[in-house]
């Protein structure tokens, strides 16, 4: 190795994380609260999954299970496969990732570019055996040398939020947070950086995002897990409380509907100049819902999960938009602009 400076990074690892925490302007000002948006997406796979794909394969590698050379397995969504992928070329390792038919063409292209093994699936429930993570699962136990991923119930998940993506955030806000609002894929990262912030404040108010078509905004507020409507946002919502999950402090719930996320990150976009995915939409219309109901002056922290690159031919695309009913918000006047 070279000289050690530290303003060098050292590869795709070192890499990982210490993203800026962004104020977002005009939701700000509207709302009397900072809202504050965690920018994942600038990680160097583009997502917040980096963190747990790096948390995930350090564990494996610490404790023997995962030997050089052997492959990684994985159901996804496709960001943490996309993480995953990155960091088995990093470290010598083949990816193998199993993916539902119905994820974005531009993260399933990314996968293949990537140099990762495929195989895409049709979408079936979590209790049908050949639901993609359960697939995965048993593809792992049928390949030599190889180990599961296995993000959704593997606590090394939570523990890379805990360790990196809450203290970030405490120590880019000098502890001066009222609120943590994210939706859940896995639960990875609301969890991580809910018991984290917890910790340093029990006050800190821990609310979950949910879209329709998910569970949990019933279980977190009922105590039933059903689910209602439908989402066209990738990676979140859940049927089942998974592994990661479980114990997370959960003070409120805020479910968001698809037109909402969708006009959000529109205004993200026209306004802020952030071009940004569906997941995001639900975390930030969840954060504004967030701010009117604890009122004017609080300081309101969720996370900018993935970018807009990945949903062009989706989330940006007006025809495919109108195919699943729901309408392309029209550019709103840049802030500050003359009338
Ligand atoms: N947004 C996007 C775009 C994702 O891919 C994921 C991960 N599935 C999430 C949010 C949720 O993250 P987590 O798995 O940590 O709950």
């Amino acid at each position: 190795m070279g000289a050690v400076h530290p303003g060098i990074t050292e590869g795709f690892v070192g890499a990982v994380g210490n993203t800026p925490l962004i104020r977002l302007h005009a939701l700000s000002r509207l709302t009397g609260c900072t809202i504050l948006g965690k920018a994942e997406f600038m990680n160097p796979g583009g997502s917040v999954k980096d963190r747990a794909a790096l948390g995930i394969l350090q564990e494996a590698e610490a404790s023997g299970e995962l030997q050089p050379g052997g492959t990684v397995v994985e159901g996804t969504a496709g960001n943490t496969g996309i993480g995953l992928t990155h960091l088995c070329n990093a470290r010598g390792y083949k990816a193998l990732i199993v993916i539902p038919d119905t994820q974005s063409a531009e993260k399933i292209g990314l996968l293949r570019s990537l140099g990762a093994e495929v195989r895409t699936v049709p979408a079936v429930p979590y209790r049908d055996p050949n639901n993609y993570v359960r697939l995965s699962g048993r593809i792992a136990e049928e390949t030599p040398g190889a180990v599961w991923a296995n993000q959704f119930d593997n606590l090394a998940n939570r523990r890379a939020h805990f360790n990196s993506t809450g203290p970030e955030i405490w120590q880019q806000t000098g502890g001066q947070v009222d609120a943590w609002v994210a939706a859940t894929g896995t639960g990875g990262t609301y969890a991580g950086v809910a018991l984290y912030l917890k910790q340093q404040n029990p006050k800190v108010r821990c609310v979950l995002a949910d879209p329709y078509g998910s569970a949990l905004h019933s279980w977190a507020t009922s105590g039933t897990l059903a689910s209602e409507g439908s989402s066209v946002t990738e990676g979140i919502g859940n049927s089942r409380v998974t592994a990661n999950l479980e114990g997370a402090p959960i003070d409120d719930a805020v479910r968001i509907d698809d037109q909402l996320a969708l006009e959000t990150i529109y205004q993200l976009l026209w306004q802020e100049g952030l071009f940004l995915g569906g997941s995001v939409g639900i975390n930030v219309a969840a954060a504004v819902e967030t701010a009117r109901r604890m009122g004017p002056g609080h300081t309101i922290v969720t996370v900018l999960c993935d970018s807009g690159d990945r949903y062009r031919s989706r989330l940006y695309d007006a025809a495919w938009l109108a195919g699943k009913g729901l309408s392309q918000p029209e550019p709103a006047q840049p802030v500050g602009s003359a009338q």
